[in-house]
């Protein structure tokens, strides 16, 4: 998926991927489609584009980690 915005978005494995502009919101679902092709949930976890999965807790974790 390309990227036309300036400054463009985070890559989705990136610390602040959920910064990526927001394509498609679907708030009744819980869920928000990212330019950088990740799908976040409203409970923190996410779907990136290579299939891969973020666990809510995992997401979690890895701020308090970046915390401390
Ligand atoms: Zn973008």
């Amino acid at each position: 998926m390309s990227c036309d915005h300036r400054p463009p978005c985070p890559d989705a494995a990136a610390p602040d991927a959920s910064a990526a502009v927001a394509l498609a919101y679907r708030p009744e679902q819980g869920w928000t489609l990212l330019c950088n092709g990740s799908i976040q949930f409203d409970d923190t976890g996410a779907c990136l584009p290579d299939g891969r999965t973020v666990a809510p807790q995992d997401r979690i974790r890895d701020a308090c980690e970046r915390a401390a």
